[in-house]
C-alpha cells in the first residue's frame, strides 16, 4: 500500500461510523496520487483552480465526482459546468446566476453550497450571515432552475485558538439550522454543510459538518 492509501485508509476508518463524506483535495498533486487514491476507493476529489480540475477530469475515470472548491470566477464557470459535481465556494448571486446559465446549457443542474465567511480574516471570500440572510430573502435565486444550492461551506480561521474555531464552526452551523427552517423547509435537498480540512476536520465534525475537505493529510505538503 503507498502512503497516500494508508493516509486516505486511516482517514476512512476515523469516519466509518459517521455519515461524514471525505472530499479528497488533490490540488496541486499529481493525477499518479489522485489514481492512487481512486485504486483505494476514493471518488470524491476536491480541486480549486478550473484548468488544473479539467485537465484531470480528462485523464482519470469518469465515474469520479469532481468538487470544485476554491474560488471561481464567472468567466470561468463554463469550463467546468458540463462535468462538475459540487460547486463548494458561491459567494455571490452574480455567480450563482451564471452556474445556472451555464449548467442549463450543458442541461444539467449543478449542486451548490453558499460559502459563508466567518474566518477572522481579510483573504477569506464568503457572504458574510446578513448578506447571506438578505440575498435569499430577496428571492431571485428561486427563479434558478439549473443549481441546487446544497447547503453552507466555510473555512475557519488559521489559528491554534481552537476555541475560536468550534465558535466559527457553531456560527455557521446555526446559520444553517436557520436558513433551512425559513428558506428550504420544503425541500429534501438542503442537508450538507462543508466545514473542516486537516488541520480542523476533527472540531468540524464535532460541530456538525458533513463533508470534510482534506488535503495534506491524505497527500502530503503541497508544492506550489
Ligand atoms: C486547499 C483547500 C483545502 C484542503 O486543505 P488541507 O489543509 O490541505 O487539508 C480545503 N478547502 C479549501 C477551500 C482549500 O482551498
Amino acid at each position: 500500500m503507498t502512503t497516500t492509501q494508508e493516509n486516505l485508509n486511516r482517514l476512512l476508518n476515523e469516519l466509518k461510523d459517521t455519515k461524514v463524506k471525505l472530499v479528497a483535495v488533490s490540488k496541486y498533486h499529481p493525477v499518479e496520487m489522485l489514481r492512487e487514491a481512486y485504486d483505494a476507493g476514493q471518488r470524491i476529489f476536491g480541486e480549486s483552480h478550473v484548468q488544473e480540475m479539467d485537465a484531470k477530469h480528462d485523464v482519470m475515470p469518469k465515474d469520479i465526482e469532481w468538487h470544485f472548491i476554491g474560488h471561481l470566477q464567472t468567466n470561468k464557470v463554463k469550463y467546468i459546468a458540463p462535468y462538475v459535481a459540487m460547486i463548494h465556494a458561491v459567494d455571490t448571486l452574480k455567480l450563482l446566476k451564471e452556474i445556472d446559465k451555464q449548467a442549463e446549457k450543458a442541461s444539467r443542474t449543478v449542486d451548490c453550497l453558499l460559502q459563508v465567511h466567518v474566518a477572522k480574516e481579510e483573504t477569506k471570500f464568503g457572504f458574510l450571515p446578513d448578506e447571506l440572510r438578505t440575498m435569499l430573502d430577496e428571492e431571485d435565486w428561486k427563479s434558478l432552475h439549473h443549481v441546487r444550492i446544497r447547503g453552507l461551506m466555510c473555512m475557519a480561521t488559521n489559528t491554534d485558538n481552537q476555541e475560536q474555531i468550534h465558535e466559527e464552526f457553531k456560527t455557521v452551523k446555526q446559520l444553517y439550522e436557520e436558513l433551512k427552517v425559513r428558506h428550504f423547509c420544503h425541500e429534501d435537498s438542503f442537508t450538507e454543510l462543508s466545514m473542516g480540512m486537516s488541520e480542523d476536520y476533527k472540531i468540524a465534525i464535532e460541530e456538525g459538518s458533513t463533508m470534510i475537505r482534506v488535503g495534506s493529510l491524505i497527500f502530503g505538503a503541497r508544492n506550489y
